[in-house]
């Protein structure tokens, strides 16, 4: 392929934007390269500045579950930004839209809208912590809650240590107050929780973790953290930017029984556009501002053509019942499609893979943590990484992501997908 438009755009970005994105892992750094630069996306498909098509499986990271330009949504977008695009008042379709989220969703009474995934879950941290009256957090090597100062914590090898800023400009004050638990590892947990006692106001995490590759909790773990938080009074809080909407109507809650204390949002319920959300039940809730203490503010959240976009998405996943199932069976599809021709080409692997969420590790053992994420083949994921985009197939540019699939693909994509996976690794 030739991405002689996408190379000249890169280099006049980087220019004037910090390595020319407005987000990091869109650089390639981690596989190396330069980034392609979309044009224009409808369905299943992208295609790039220079005319290249590919098959896309981030969907811009999660939010388009129903393909991109999917209809209804850009249509309640167009429709709204001729009425203004945002007034700073309370208006009647954030009623509509949370009336909606909170009967799609288990155990929530109120939710509150913010701009990105970052907001809801540093929002929701805050929350927890002025509910409580404590300051100490619980997070698990390998989970991303968004680039709030609490969450960008190094993933340590000992669990039962302090945290340590992994960015320089989170202070050692705010590191001291996220503790660092082992993902799958519920003796990780409940050792913070003796050590710190009537000292942690939360745990949070990915019921599903999708950050480090998709790895979905052991059987037990979540219930078992469910257990700890009532034996040690501390709330859970279900970070579902990626998995709420996506796994089930109410996502990991629903797909799992385990119920959260406090749930936030992102991605699917804003339909595309820059939405984030956080919910609970009315106790907790009614802690914010302006009933309850907790700080917490936007001058557009609630944007009428966010909300117009996350109503339109949400009504459409409300009334397609067998969405969810219809998803999971095509990404049982590609698993069993790519597995084969992985072994049938001698590569190393473990494919992880929940609902509509898989990652294709190249490690040979199971893969249930961060430290077991880390140990996989990264080169060899660099050459797959760069083999299946010259093939037209566009997969997260790092290990450390899951793959989306959304509604918009056919079984004939699927198999496209196949071949291509059978092509590249063949070369291996
Ligand atoms: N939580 C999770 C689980 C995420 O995957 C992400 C983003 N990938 C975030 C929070 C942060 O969301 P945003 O990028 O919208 O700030």
């Amino acid at each position: 392929m030739i991405y002689k438009r996408s190379s000249e755009l890169f280099a006049a970005a980087k220019k004037v934007i910090p390595g020319g994105v407005n987000s990091p892992v869109r650089a390639f750094n981690a596989v190396g390269g330069e980034p392609v630069f979309i044009k224009e996306a409808k369905g299943a498909y992208l295609y790039d500045e220079d005319g290249n098509k590919y098959i896309d499986y981030i969907n811009s990271w999660g939010p388009l579950i129903l393909g991109h330009a999917f209809e209804p949504v850009v249509n309640a977008v167009v429709e709204k930004a001729k009425k203004g695009t945002s007034f700073g008042t309370p208006t009647e379709i954030e009623t509509a839209i949370a009336e909606l989220a909170v009967s799609m969703v288990p155990n929530i009474d109120k939710i509150r809208f913010v701009n990105s995934g970052t907001e809801a879950c540093m929002s929701a941290v805050r929350l927890a912590r002025g509910f409580k009256n404590r300051e100490k957090i619980i997070k698990f090597a390998g989970c991303y809650h968004g680039h709030s100062d609490s969450f960008l914590i190094q993933a340590g090898s000992g669990a039962v240590t302090f945290g340590t800023p992994n960015s320089p400009g989170v202070t050692e004050g705010t590191a001291k107050d996220t503790l660092l638990a082992d993902y799958n590892n519920l003796k990780s947990v409940e050792n913070l929780l003796k050590a710190n006692q009537g000292e942690i106001a939360c745990i949070i995490l990915e019921p599903i973790a999708g950050n480090m590759g998709c790895i979905p909790p052991k059987n037990g773990f979540l219930e078992g953290l469910r257990k700890l938080c009532d034996e040690y009074d501390v709330l859970l809080i279900f970070d579902e930017v990626m998995t709420g909407f996506r796994l089930a109507k109410g996502g990991a809650q629903e797909l799992t029984g385990v119920n959260a204390d406090i749930v936030c949002f992102g991605k699917v319920i804003g339909g595309g556009l820059p939405v984030g959300a956080f919910a609970a039940r009315h106790e907790i809730m009614d802690h914010l501002a302006p009933t309850g203490p907790v700080y917490q503010a936007g001058t557009l959240s609630g944007n009428p053509l966010a909300m117009a976009a996350g109503l339109a998405m949400l009504t459409e996943l409300d009334n397609r019942p067998g969405i969810f199932k219809s998803l999971k069976e095509k990404t049982e599809y590609l698993h069993k499609g790519i597995a084969g021709v992985l072994e049938k080409n001698g590569v190393t692997h473990t494919i992880n893979r929940i609902g509509s969420m898989i990652s294709v590790h190249f490690s040979e053992e199971p893969v249930v943590d961060f430290s077991t994420a880390a140990n996989a083949n990264n080169e060899t994921f660099k050459k797959f990484f760069h083999g299946l985009l010259e093939n037209g197939i566009y997969i997260a540019p790092s290990a450390f992501e899951t793959w989306f699939l959304t509604d918009a693909l056919t079984y004939k994509d699927l198999d496209a997908t196949i071949a291509a996976v059978d092509k590249v690794t063949k070369e291996f």
